[in-house]
């Protein structure tokens, strides 16, 4: 061979093994805790994490624009209206992977994107100003009822969170009982919706309201005393309830990954996906962000397992009808005032 093309052959070798040695991760999660999961992942298989953060969105609008030349491999975002939202716009590619098949429980995944956590988004309620057993029963649907009028604290409707909720009310009640539902509920605000979801328990347990939607990792994570005295003696004051235990159980969603369709390094990204749902990586997720693991074996952290005991997690409602119903929710809670 002449020493010309074995030199070329070399340089292609050397280039394809740097090449294969990286993963590019685009997330829209903003967790420390998943950079640290990442640089596990390097020491175990040798291959590099890049991770470039951005809100789920804008991360979607540069990976349309870059198309073919995109280098992102692995999608991880919050909430599955954002998949859903990648998957349609034909932005992600399908995934076989025996490992995620058999870690993930079918109503988390399907060919496209993959759960990874599982957060539920609850009601609170202050015990100063109403008894718990008043409100053992309670479903989401009942939010909308007269006698709530002026008691309810919730973030804007523009929080995918708040938009999945509703859609799960559209996939489970319809449209027309979902929009005098939203019409019920803006009337009950005990103020115009402002803050995020740990600012609608602060103001909980201050006084104001009676009750307030929010996700439960935000209450264990000022429990936890991570964001100072003031919050976790807040968050002392209220307690967490859990809807529709007598029926399909309460309202469950996923930060999920999914590979992108012009990836470079998919075998890598599959790899790191798989390593995403092992007991060592869930166990990490759940002691550091307080959500619920995948894997039905990993207990919550502490703090979660103590507030949610045995609740029913709702397992039937086809969770990529959040995703499918986003827009829909989003007008309909802007049409009702719901700002
Ligand atoms: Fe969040």
């Amino acid at each position: 061979m002449p020493v010309k093309i074995a030199f070329y052959l070399i340089f292609i070798f050397a280039f394809n093994c740097l090449n294969a040695n990286e993963v590019n991760i685009f997330t829209s999660r903003h967790y420390n805790s998943d950079i640290q999961l990442y640089k596990t992942f390097t020491e175990i298989t040798g291959i590099n994490v890049n991770v470039i953060s951005g809100k789920s969105k804008v991360l979607e609008k540069r990976i349309v624009e870059e198309g073919q030349d995109s280098n992102a491999d692995l999608l991880i975002v919050a909430d599955v209206g954002a998949l859903y939202s990648f998957e349609k716009k034909g932005l992600l590619q399908k995934t076989t992977s025996k490992i995620l098949k058999k870690n993930i429980p079918n109503h988390l995944r399907n060919n496209y994107w993959f759960g990874i956590t599982k957060r539920s988004r609850v009601l609170f309620y202050n015990p100063r100003k109403i008894k718990q057993k008043n409100l053992v029963n309670i479903n989401y649907e009942d939010l909308s009822k007269e006698k709530w009028k002026n008691k309810i604290l919730v973030r804007k409707s523009d929080n995918i969170y708040n938009q999945s909720l509703v859609a799960s009310l559209i996939e489970n009640n319809g449209i027309k009982f979902t929009e005098k539902w939203v019409k019920g509920l803006v009337n009950n605000m005990s103020r115009k919706p402002k803050g995020n979801d740990r600012a609608q328990l602060l103001a909980l347990a201050s006084g104001e309201g009676m009750i307030a939607i929010a996700n439960t990792y935000y209450y264990a994570l000022m429990l936890s005393g991570k964001k100072g005295e003031e919050q976790k003696k807040a968050a002392r004051k209220i307690k967490p309830i859990f809807p529709n235990q007598t029926n399909r159980g309460t309202h469950i969603n996923i930060s999920g990954g999914a590979i992108l369709k012009h990836s470079k390094n998919k075998k890598n990204a599959v790899m790191l996906l798989e390593f995403l749902t092992t007991d060592i990586a869930q166990k990490h997720i759940v002691n550091n962000t307080y959500e619920y693991s995948i894997l039905e074996h990993i207990e919550p952290h502490p703090i979660v397992k103590k507030m949610t005991g045995n609740i029913i997690e709702d397992t039937t409602t086809d969770i990529s009808s959040f995703g499918k119903f986003q827009s829909k929710s989003l007008e309909i809670m802007l049409e009702n005032g719901w700002q």
